[in-house]
Formats: structure tokens, C-alpha cells, sequence
């Protein structure tokens, strides 16, 4: 006889299966994206002695460059355990430190196909929302996420919910 999966489980899968689409497609479509470009051995130096500073001051060794045109625009690395910065993470610092160069305006005509983010490991959830609120297509990195923090990412978005209403102002 064949067995059927109950009605609400249908419905999560239905709903779910897009997220964890992407979710598990998204290193496979940024590396893709990517694969046109030339990564420089001396960017990844760079990128591996940023690493080194964000260890020694106390914090994840992660970096981040942001690259155009073959030309380094921004560099960061994690600073949110010593500044106590919740957006502390090296590619927010590497898109700070460019805007620091450049301002929005400039930053906006920056031909999008030409700005490289290269980071240590696979950019989390806030730094993907930044990237690409910012149109950063082209995205590098040196270490996959391990499978296990991406299935708990994966788990933490089904559960998660949030309330968010329009309200008026009178
Ligand atoms: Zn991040």
C-alpha cells in the first residue's frame, strides 16, 4: 500500500524547498558567476595576512577584499568581538573601508561586473544580503561553510518567524 506524507508536512516542503534550494545552490552559482575571473596570488597574500591580523587581535580569522578593475578598494577583517559591532564582519569592513574612498554616488557607478569580493570563507547570511544589496556578482572564497553550520542555518531559518506589521503615524 502506499504510504502518503501528512498534509502539513507537504505544505513545509512546499514552502520550504525553495530556500534550501538556494541555500545549497549558492556557492555552486556564485562560484559559477566567478569562474570568468582572475584571482591574483598576491590578493590571496593579502587576504591571508588580513586573516592573520583579525587572529592576533582576538578575533575569527576572517577577511575580506573588495577588488576592481585589478585594484584592491577596500580590505577588512572581523573586528565585532573587539568593537563590540554586531556588523563587524570583514566583507561589511571591506565595503566600509571602500566607501571610505569612494562616496555612495561614485560607488553606485562602479561597473557592477567588474568588483571582485574575495573573503576567507563563504560569505554568512548578513554579508550575502549585503553583497547583494550592493550588486557585488562576482564572489570568492577560500573555505566552504562546513556542512554542518549549514544545515544548522538551514534549521534556523525554517524555524525562525518574525512579526511585521505597517503601522500608522498619526
Ligand atoms: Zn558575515
Amino acid at each position: 500500500m502506499k504510504k502518503c506524507l501528512p498534509n502539513h508536512t507537504k505544505v513545509l516542503l512546499v514552502i520550504a524547498s525553495p530556500l534550501i534550494i538556494t541555500l545549497i545552490l549558492f556557492p555552486y552559482i556564485s562560484r559559477e558567476l566567478g569562474s570568468a575571473k582572475e584571482i591574483h596570488k598576491q590578493w590571496i597574500d593579502s587576504l591571508i595576512s588580513l586573516q592573520d591580523v583579525a587572529a592576533s587581535r582576538g578575533e575569527f580569522p576572517v577577511s575580506a577584499l573588495l577588488i576592481y578593475k585589478d585594484s584592491i578598494i577596500g580590505s577588512g577583517y572581523n573586528t565585532f568581538r573587539k568593537l563590540n559591532d554586531p556588523l563587524g564582519h570583514a566583507e561589511v569592513n571591506a565595503l566600509r573601508n571602500a566607501f571610505e574612498k569612494y562616496n555612495y554616488h561614485q560607488f553606485r557607478r562602479l561597473n557592477r561586473d567588474s568588483l571582485i569580493m574575495l573573503t576567507s570563507y563563504e560569505p554568512c547570511m548578513m554579508c550575502k544580503g549585503i553583497i547583494c544589496h550592493h550588486e557585488i556578482r562576482h564572489i570568492f572564497y577560500l573555505k566552504p561553510k562546513p556542512l554542518r553550520k549549514k544545515i544548522d542555518y538551514c534549521f534556523r531559518n525554517l524555524r525562525y518567524y518574525f512579526k511585521i506589521r505597517k503601522i500608522r503615524a498619526e
